[in-house]
């Protein structure tokens, strides 16, 4: 249950969406399209973008400047001869990307590391009912073993295959770090 959860938030963080996962949580839908329009080539101006992704243009700037503001995405500007304004020429960092999905994968590595010590330093105890929690030997004592939600009788519960989870999975994060460093 819990360890479903823990590797659900895992997949959602570590799997190969991680791009669109970072862009979409600081600009929404909106940002991935326009991200995506940006990746296939090394500039574009936001009209550009707007027809590529069939959006309305005044959205294509909203997500720029929030790309911006994070920087994820610079513009450099020129000056159209004919009508005199400016056009500016957008394109995506990866570099700072990738730091960002660095640091993320950090962050979970570093939780699964502790749920990983939790799981290794506690006996566990559980009633068996999905719905309900789970309780350290002390926890389950002061309840006399008796379940606080449901009253169900709390059992010991082999936590090998949790542990055996969480180890491979902090392993597999940890390969992906030392191949992104380089
Ligand atoms: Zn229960």
């Amino acid at each position: 249950m819990v360890n479903d959860m823990i590797l659900t938030s895992v997949k959602k963080v570590g799997g190969d969406d991680l791009f669109a996962s970072i862009i979409e949580e600081i600009g929404g839908e909106n940002a991935v399209k326009v991200a995506n329009a940006l990746s296939d080539k090394d500039e574009a101006t936001d009209e550009e973008i707007a027809e590529k992704t069939e959006m309305r243009l005044n959205a294509v700037r909203k997500v720029l400047y929030r790309l911006y503001e994070n920087r994820l995405a610079s513009y450099r500007r020129t000056r159209d001869t004919r009508t005199g304004w400016f056009i500016y020429f957008w394109k995506l960092y990866p570099e700072k990307l990738r730091n960002l999905i660095i640091s993320r994968k950090h962050m979970v590595s570093q939780r699964l590391k502790e749920r990983l010590e939790y799981e290794k330093g506690n006996m566990i105890f559980h009633c068996g009912n999905g719905d309900c929690e789970q309780l350290t030997f002390e926890g389950a004592m002061d309840v006399s073993f008796k379940c606080p939600k449901c009253s169900g009788v709390l059992v010991f519960v082999r936590n090998d295959k949790s542990i055996e989870l969480l180890e491979n999975k902090i392993e597999e994060l940890e390969e992906e770090l030392r191949n992104l460093k380089f």
